[in-house]
Formats: C-alpha cells, sequence, structure tokens
C-alpha cells in the first residue's frame, strides 16, 4: 500500500516512511493510494474476533512494509486490558472498547478507558509502539515537540513515557489546564518526558511549536517530529472501533449502524468515513460539534469557513474547541473524486484564511452519498443531555459524549442502531459534571490520589530562543 498526498504534488510513499512525518511535502494529507475492501465473507470472519485480531486485520491492510509477525506483535502488545483498564464496572475490560446499551437500539462505544481517560489512547498507543519500533529499525531516534491545552499532549506522552529512541517535549499553558490534566501529564517522572508550562496561552505554545518547525535546519539537527491530529496512523487505528461497535450491536453484515461523533479536528469521524470506503455497513456518521460549529454549518450549507484562533469559544467540551478542522481535507479528498488540483484550489482559499462554497459546482450535493450528517449543542443543552443520561440510564457520561448523544438523538431512525462515542470518562471533567448532577463522577481507584502526587515541569517564557536553548540543552 503507498500513500498519496491530497495535494497531488509529493511522492507516493510506504506506511513507514509517512509515520514520523506531519503534512505532505506539498502541504497535504496522506491518504491510502486506494481503500482496501471487506467482503461479506471478510466481514463474518472479523465477527468474533478479539480486539488485537481485528486491528491486525485492518491494519496489515494498510502496512505492508512491516513484516506480519511484527506488526502482530505490536499490535497485540497495545490492545490489552491492562493498557486499556477503566472500563465501567458493567463493562467488559477485555472488549478494549466496550459497547453500554442505553436502551434498544441506543448504545455508548466506550473509547475512553485508557491511561488518559480520553479515546486519544485509542490510536496513541499504537503509535509509540510503531514509533518505537521503526525508529529501533533504521537506528534513529526523534524528539517529539507539541502543544497541547490537554488531552492530545497527555495522550502523547502516557503513548512514549519509557521508550527507547524518543523524547518528548510538551508545551502547555501554565495553569491553564484542568486540576486532573495538569497532574496527568506533571506526575510523569519518565526522563524522557519533559513537560514546559508556558506563560501564556495555548495559541502561543501552538505558535512556539509551528516556530521551531519552520526553523528547517535546527528541525532537522534536532531530529524534530510531531504526533499531531493529521498523523495518518492514528487515523487508521481509528478505524479498527468503528469495526468492534458494528459488530457489537449486529447480528448479521446485512444490517446497517449509524454512529455519532464528538468532533473537533474531524479526525474521529474521519476514520469512520474511512470504515464505511472499505465495507463496513454504515448508515450515517453523525458529526457533532459544540459552539464551534465549523463543521456543523459545512454539512448544513456546503460552506467551509474556518475561523481564527481568536474567534474560538472556549466551552465545556474544550477538546472540540476547534475552527479549523485539519482532516477535513482528507473527506473532501475524496467527495471531489480525489483530484488533487481541486482540492488545492479549494485550500489556497483556506490557507490564506478564506472560505470555500461548494454549491455552485454541484458537489456539496454528492456529501449525502457519504452518510455525513450534523449538529451541535451548546454548554445548556449538554448539562441537560448529561443529567437526562443519569435519570434515564443511570449513566454519568462526560460534556463531550453529552455532545454526540444530543446530536445522536436528533438522527435516530428505526431499525438502525444509534452508537455513540464516548471519547472520555466524565472523571476527566468532574467540575462540569459536578455542575450538571451536583455530584461528581465516580473515579478509578487507581487514579484517586492523582492531584497529590509530585509533579515534574518546567515553566518558562513563550519565546521561540528558549524552548530551542531548552531542546538542545535537554538532547
Ligand atoms: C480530541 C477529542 C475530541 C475531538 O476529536 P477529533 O478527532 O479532533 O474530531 C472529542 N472528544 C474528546 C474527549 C477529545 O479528546
Amino acid at each position: 500500500m503507498r500513500y498519496i498526498s491530497t495535494r497531488g504534488q509529493s511522492p507516493a510513499l510506504n506506511f513507514s516512511e509517512i509515520l514520523l512525518g506531519g503534512l505532505a511535502p506539498d502541504g497535504g494529507l496522506y491518504m491510502p493510494e486506494q481503500y482496501p475492501q471487506f467482503s461479506d465473507a471478510d466481514l463474518s470472519a472479523m465477527r468474533q474476533m478479539s480486539y488485537a485480531d481485528l486491528a491486525y486485520t485492518i491494519l496489515s491492510r494498510l502496512i505492508d512494509d512491516i513484516p506480519a509477525a511484527d506488526l502482530k506483535a505490536i499490535v497485540a502488545k497495545t490492545y490489552t486490558p491492562e493498557v486499556y483498564a477503566y472500563a465501567r464496572p458493567s463493562q467488559n475490560a477485555t472488549d478494549i472498547t466496550p459497547t453500554l446499551k442505553l436502551e434498544d437500539g441506543l448504545y455508548l462505544l466506550s473509547l475512553s478507558n485508557g491511561p488518559t481517560l480520553a479515546f486519544k489512547d485509542m490510536a496513541m498507543q499504537l503509535l509509540g509502539n510503531l514509533f518505537e519500533y521503526v525508529l529501533a529499525k533504521v537506528g534513529q531516534t526523534t524528539n517529539i515537540l507539541g502543544a497541547t491545552s490537554g488531552d492530545t499532549g497527555s495522550a502523547a506522552e502516557y503513548a512514549m513515557r519509557g521508550k527507547k529512541g524518543i523524547s518528548v517535549f510538551m508545551l502547555s499553558p501554565h495553569k491553564k489546564m484542568s486540576r486532573f490534566q495538569t497532574a496527568q501529564m506533571f506526575s510523569l517522572q519518565d526522563d524522557n518526558i519533559h513537560n514546559i508550562a508556558v506563560k501564556g496561552v495555548f495559541d502561543d505554545c501552538q505558535d512556539m511549536v509551528k516556530a521551531v518547525s519552520n526553523d528547517a535546519e535546527f528541525k532537522a539537527k534536532h531530529k524534530i517530529g510531531a504526533v499531531n491530529s493529521i498523523n495518518w496512523a492514528r487515523v487508521a487505528a481509528q478505524v479498527v472501533y468503528y469495526f468492534k461497535g458494528y459488530f457489537a450491536v449486529t447480528k448479521s453484515n446485512a444490517e446497517l449502524v449509524s454512529f455519532a461523533v464528538p468532533s473537533g479536528n474531524f479526525g474521529n469521524v474521519c476514520a469512520g468515513h474511512v470504515a464505511r470506503m472499505m465495507g463496513l455497513p454504515i448508515k450515517k456518521l453523525v458529526v457533532a460539534t459544540n459552539e464551534n460549529d465549523v463543521l456543523d454549518e459545512f454539512f448544513k450549507t456546503g460552506v467551509y469557513a474556518p475561523r481564527t484562533s481568536a474567534q474560538t469559544l472556549h466551552t465545556s467540551s474544550p477538546s472540540m474547541d476547534i475552527s479549523k478542522a485539519s482532516n477535513f481535507e482528507r473527506f473532501v479528498f475524496d467527495l471531489v473524486g480525489r483530484d488533487s488540483e481541486q482540492v488545492r484550489a479549494l485550500w489556497s482559499k483556506v490557507d490564506q484564511g478564506g472560505a470555500f462554497d461548494l454549491n455552485a459546482n454541484g458537489l456539496f450535493a454528492k456529501v449525502a452519498n457519504y452518510g455525513l450528517v450534523s449538529g451541535s449543542s451548546n454548554h445548556a443543552n449538554r448539562m441537560q443531555t448529561i443529567r437526562d443520561a443519569y435519570a434515564k440510564y443511570g449513566v454519568t457520561i462526560d460534556t463531550h459524549t453529552a455532545d454526540g448523544l444530543k446530536v445522536a438523538l436528533e438522527y435516530r431512525e428505526t431499525n438502525v442502531p444509534m452508537v455513540v462515542l464516548e471519547t472520555a470518562l466524565p472523571a476527566k471533567f468532574e467540575d462540569a459534571v459536578v455542575e450538571a448532577l451536583g455530584q461528581k463522577p465516580e473515579r478509578p481507584a487507581s487514579l484517586s490520589g492523582l492531584e497529590s502526587l509530585p509533579q515534574r515541569f518546567d515553566v518558562m517564557d513563550a519565546s521561540v530562543q528558549a524552548i530551542k536553548q531548552y531542546i538542545t540543552d535537554k538532547v
């Protein structure tokens, strides 16, 4: 399997060659040259598989430059109930992504039982093991530099901690993350993890990362890498749980299932699109946004108008506070029939801060063929949905999942099961749950003293020179 750029001006590469990089040199995103297809017979064979076997079956069709036995071992050590340990007592941790039935035809798919209690662990844990394997093979090392407002940074650190050949430099806004998120990251004592609290906001952190990445000489000399949401391996890993969820709620491959996906960067729902393109019988992919509703606007109107970070609202589902959905280009590439010239024309507007409208050329009418629909929630909707879910089903959900459930209910159809992706456990967003329910959500026992563990971090001014010096000193 070769990977091509959505902008069509970069050479096709193998999986291992795109694993450690970010954007393609032409500014596009990597996509498989064609989607592998799973037949009805394939699906029947996959129906009873364990998560790890299912992951291997799917990923081996996308990754053909890692020997089968090695890939199998990497996947087997990633998807274990010990890594994804935080299932609710009523759920089966050995399923890795267990489902929870709320009522007939309505389910949660729990993707947040990994070490950082958010769905990003599903892909990031695999990435950590793939990075270590590929780096060892070519005798290289990498220094991962990232900026986080919470979930991505912690998932990356828990995936990369203790890994040979990898160091992580993670910038976060000083005193701006939740107490839980801060404690999760800063309590890590591994030598290869460097937490840097920047005196500024998230955008300052992001700008520092961009400035370092734009310094080609520094980047090459210090082997700076990234694990951002456009990484193809993250999308590929996420494809697996759509299959797992589908099999959990159906008895035969003749049935259709819809999924509702709390969305920000379009990474999670992009994986659903890919699963559908590979032959998984998906009816609808419901894109659920919060008040930052660029994607909802697109799927309702055909106009994609990304906003600036200054126009991005801080909401009670902070991991979806995104106004430029970086993976969206992957879907549009398929929508335009993989015509990279059209993608370049559309993004020449977006990259200059503009917008595009797909109504004029009839493309917007084709979106329906992909099952994608959308909706959004506001704070009051999420609070009400958390209360309703608790009252009706006795289940506590977090604000991101509440957004998914709220919009899912707007698109339910008889005889089509609706699966809501649970993207974080409520313990991660305790304050919002207390606001909704007047009581704290349950927290996994092993995390009970998290906030009182010793913390290890360095405080830094929002200065590009300072972070460059810091990296130079540490490596
Ligand atoms: C990252 C994240 C999302 C958004 O996922 P995208 O892939 O960016 O669309 C939703 N919920 C939670 C809890 C997250 O951490």
